[in-house]
């Protein structure tokens, strides 16, 4: 668990007193401007955005005022998704030149940079390879230096030669060529999000841990109109309390399709679909490795494949791999897997030894699309869902938030903000089922 800076807690049972001491000032008579619904990398970028917009309109009001709630359910911020993933800075070379995923990695991924440098939030811009096998794998590879070369994006990619590969990573076997990305990074996300809290406390947010929300209601005659009434249970006591609120984010990744659904009727309800990635720990320092090392994507394989990455102290592990499961709370590591994450793993790094290899941790991915459905760009592309959802006021609603999400977490703090805040209009996804 991480450290925490100056922290205050709320507990739900508090709620109805925080939502007094703010009513006075919150617009449309509501107790808080903005409510975000949790606290992970994402939730905390977006609650401290908010927090800290001095702005002279609020979205329902002329009032100069601003306050904003986070609600987490767990006793503290980020021990989901945020806290079981690669902490990988991606660059942003697999989404395609137009989705969402790839405007806000790249947009997330520079001033992730500028922030942790800021702030002083560990992190290593390592780089990567990607790494071909055969004929066909280094096809897709020119495909996506092609697409980097191209479209303008700013994601640098260069062929590195056999010799010159031979020489920087001579355990890493690429039979079929190595694209490097330059910029790709790694991140203690722990850090990062204790940085993020602490700035949105500091701009005078509020966090309530331990604070579930069982129920959503749109107030007004136009759904929102008037503000949201929010019911939160307390995880200790199991008692109930409700708020209101001017503007309500959707942000609770695994949980985010069950808040969705408190809101809308029942034939506009979504599901998640949930792909675990298991990670497995390395305890040799040979063969050394300096940089991140990943095969080349399956098509279909619903992530990366199973990729070498290094921790800040430069250890490496491995992962994460795909296994479907039902339940977004299955989040043992499966040792089962092993075998076959090491048959991956020696495909890239032969000299591995096996014997050093033990399962580590695993993370969810919530996936708006079942296994099968193509998770990269191309055909059956699924980006990420923000959006002001039609026929509501005051509501962004954030869905499938998968990778490269740490990394753009930034960029879509200042994404909502905009389309709270912004003058012109900001580009969010198509509705759903469009
Ligand atoms: C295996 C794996 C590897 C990944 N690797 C990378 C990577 O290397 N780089 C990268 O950029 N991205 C990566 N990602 C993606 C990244 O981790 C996520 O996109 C990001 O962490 C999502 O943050 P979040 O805040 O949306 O979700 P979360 O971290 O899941 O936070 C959501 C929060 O909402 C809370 N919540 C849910 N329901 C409720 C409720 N009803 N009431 C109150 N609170 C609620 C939860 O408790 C949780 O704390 C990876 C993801 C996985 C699964």
């Amino acid at each position: 668990m991480f450290a925490r800076t100056a922290q205050r807690q709320f507990q739900s049972p508090h709620l109805r007193s925080l939502a007094r001491s703010f009513s006075g000032t919150a617009p449309a008579g509501t107790d808080f401007t903005h409510v975000v619904i949790g606290g992970g990398a994402v939730g905390l970028a977006i609650a401290r955005a908010l927090a800290s917009h001095s702005h002279s309109s609020s979205p329902s009001s002329n009032s100069n005022s601003n306050s904003t709630l986070l609600l987490e359910r767990h006793p503290h911020t980020g021990t989901e998704t945020s806290s079981r993933n690669s902490e990988v800075i991606h660059a942003g070379l697999y989404y395609g030149p137009h989705s969402l995923k790839t405007r806000l990695c790249i947009r997330g991924r520079s001033a992730l940079y500028s922030f942790c440098a800021r702030y002083g939030v560990p992190h290593a811009r390592v780089g990567k390879w990607v790494v071909a096998q055969d004929e066909a794998q280094g096809e897709a590879l020119a495909g996506i230096h092609e697409v980097c070369r191209t479209a303008g994006l700013g994601v640098p990619t260069r062929w590195v030669g056999r010799e010159e590969a031979r020489r920087l990573e001579p355990e890493v076997r690429a039979l079929g060529g190595v694209l490097e990305s330059p910029e790709t990074g790694i991140v203690d996300s722990h850090a990062l999000m204790t940085a993020l809290l602490g700035q949105f406390e500091e701009s005078g947010g509020v966090l309530a841990v331990n604070s579930a929300v069982v129920g959503v209601e749109a107030l007004g005659s136009r759904a929102g109109g008037d503000g949201w009434r929010i019911t939160v249970r307390d995880a200790a006591t199991g008692s109930e309390s409700s708020i209101t609120t001017s503007t309500i984010i959707n942000s609770a990744g695994l949980g985010a399709a069950d808040i969705h659904n408190m809101i809308v009727p029942p034939d506009k309800h979504v599901r998640l679909y949930y792909a675990k990635g298991n990670y497995f720990s390395y305890a040799s320092s040979t063969p050394k490795v300096r940089r991140l090392i990943y095969p080349v994507t399956a098509p279909g394989a619903g992530g990366l494949g199973t990729h070498l990455t290094l921790d800040l102290a430069g250890r490496m592990r491995f992962g994460p791999d795909v296994e479907w499961v039902e339940s977004p709370s299955d989040l043992a590591v499966n040792a089962a897997r092993l075998p076959a994450a090491i048959a991956e793993i020696k495909k890239y790094l032969p000299s591995i030894d096996e014997s050093a290899l033990t399962p580590d941790y695993a993370g969810i991915r919530p996936k708006l699309a079942p296994a099968g459905a193509v998770a990269t760009g191309g055909g059956g592309f699924v980006d990420f869902h923000i959006r002001k959802e039609d026929g509501f006021e005051g509501w962004v609603n954030l869905l499938g938030i998968e990778s490269p999400g740490l990394t753009s977490c930034l960029a879509i703090g200042e994404m909502v903000r905009d389309m709270l805040y912004g003058s012109g209009k900001v580009e969010g996804s198509a509705a759903l089922g469009t």
